[in-house]
């Protein structure tokens, strides 16, 4: 008897023991995550991750695509989608994606001391949509030799008949340009921005074509005289291994616009937490550490931007050269509420 209670006693023990075993790898298999879709690629972003996952063990995956293909893509996956975090460049593409329902709000006192008001969504009674991480300026470009920098001290000269035949920009409708005209049709309302939009398009040197850096170099070669840029570009530009980048740079003079009216136009890259995010918790844990200082000054500098946190300094020397500037003050969810607008306008002023 004994003898069969034992071994009963043993099997049932070995079966326990068994289960515990075949528990375990499961409990290890649940390691925690955050499904990143990203619309940055730079190296220095590696670091960012990897830091993250070494201070909090939760691990990042990735898909990186441009904007347009990751909004696409969040759309089609709807309610199935993985995404629990998402990370877009420019406030007109944020506060669109925010209006189109794909974020969940997001209630964080970290977030909402640490990024300023204006830099980030609009609060509503669920929480903030989207917060802004690094900033970039829309600087006017010019060429120092055929252009006097008396005329373009302001985004208004651009417009002026004195410019003539001199301006050239990317496309009108490319998400820089209606954030920099949705910021100006707050500032100057609608029937001045659209005189404005047809001024511009009246002094063009060429059709609205190429990018940034296809401006800078159109201002360098002297075909264009003045055009408008994200400061990232430069800064880009000025850091550059090629000798034929720095040589653009020097040609072109660099202008802080409207420094003494409402100041210069900024916009951001910005993060969100995903409509049906699964890891919401270790989502808000990535965009808090994304205001953290050490991540600030590595996300910023990753695209020659500027922390959005104040009081954390850049080390960068491509942005100290460019020196202090005014920003205007204006929120960029206000910015993006305006591109409806201002599409129309552009559209009457015939600006591509
Ligand atoms: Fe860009």
């Amino acid at each position: 008897m004994r003898s069969i209670v034992s071994r009963r006693f043993s099997l049932k023990s070995t079966v326990l023991g068994l289960g515990l075993l075949a528990a375990a790898p499961t409990l290890w298999a649940q390691e925690q995550v955050l499904n990143l879709y990203s619309a940055r690629h730079y190296q220095t972003d590696e670091a960012l991750y990897a830091n993250f996952t070494k201070a909090t063990g939760i691990k990042i995956n990735r898909v990186d695509t441009d904007d347009a293909g990751l909004l696409a893509r969040l759309k089609s996956e709807g309610s199935a989608s993985p995404a629990d975090v998402i990370l877009l460049v420019d406030a007109a593409r944020l506060w669109q994606a925010e209006n189109e329902g794909l974020f969940l709000p997001v209630k964080s006192e970290l977030l909402e001391q640490r990024i300023p008001v204006n830099l980030r969504a609009k609060a509503g009674a669920q929480g903030t949509a989207w917060f802004g991480f690094s900033t970039r300026a829309r600087v006017i470009v010019y060429n120092k030799i055929n252009v006097n920098k008396a005329d373009v001290q302001n985004y208004q000269d651009l417009a002026d008949p004195k410019n003539k035949g001199k301006v050239c920009t990317r496309s009108g409708s490319h998400p820089y340009n209606l954030s920099l005209f949705g910021a100006l049709y707050e500032h100057l309302g609608a029937a001045q921005t659209e005189q404005w939009l047809k001024g511009v398009v009246g002094n063009m040197a060429r059709e609205p074509k190429g990018g940034d850096t296809d401006q800078i170099k159109a201002v360098a070669s002297g075909e264009c005289g003045i055009a408008l840029t994200n400061t990232y570009y430069l800064a880009r530009m000025m850091r550059s291994n090629k000798p034929d980048d720095r040589a653009v740079v020097e040609k072109v003079g660099v202008v802080f616009p409207n420094q003494q009216s409402w100041g210069t136009h900024v916009n951001i890259a910005g993060g969100a937490v995903a409509r049906h995010a699964k890891n919401r918790d270790n989502a808000v844990k990535f965009l808090e550490y994304l205001s953290s200082p050490e991540a600030q000054v590595y996300f910023a500098n990753g695209n020659n931007e500027w922390p959005t946190v104040p009081g954390v300094k850049p080390s960068n020397p491509a942005l100290e050269a460019m020196g202090n500037f005014k920003m205007e003050t204006i929120p960029v969810s206000t910015v993006g509420a305006n591109i409806g607008k201002v599409q129309q306008l552009l559209d009457k002023a015939g600006y591509k």
